[in-house]
């Protein structure tokens, strides 16, 4: 009888991986922190299709989300200013 892994494939084999490696939100879905988000240094997005769609709440005020589709490899700025970039999941960064 295979365990939970060995009966895993495709990314639900992928997400276990990470998980074992210790990253507990391999989809980013608990939210990230922004870094300096300029254009030399934006904010980093991983993913594991070519396109992810994010939310950007712009400031700390703000009662609505702005959402952004960002393509791989391409670095794109919110309307507030912030950059952020795409890049695969298993990129080094
Ligand atoms: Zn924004």
């Amino acid at each position: 009888m295979p365990d939970e892994l060995g009966g895993a494939v495709g990314i639900e084999r992928w997400e276990l991986l990470q998980k074992a490696k210790g990253d507990m939100d391999p989809f980013l879905l608990d939210g990230i922190k922004l870094t300096h988000g300029t254009k030399d240094k934006p904010t980093i997005i991983r993913s594991v299709c070519d396109t992810r769609t994010i939310g950007c709440v712009c400031d700390d005020d703000a009662t609505t989300v702005r959402y952004i589709e960002l393509c791989m490899g391409e670095t794109r700025r919110c309307q507030c200013g912030h950059f952020f970039k795409l890049v695969d999941a298993d990129a080094e960064v």
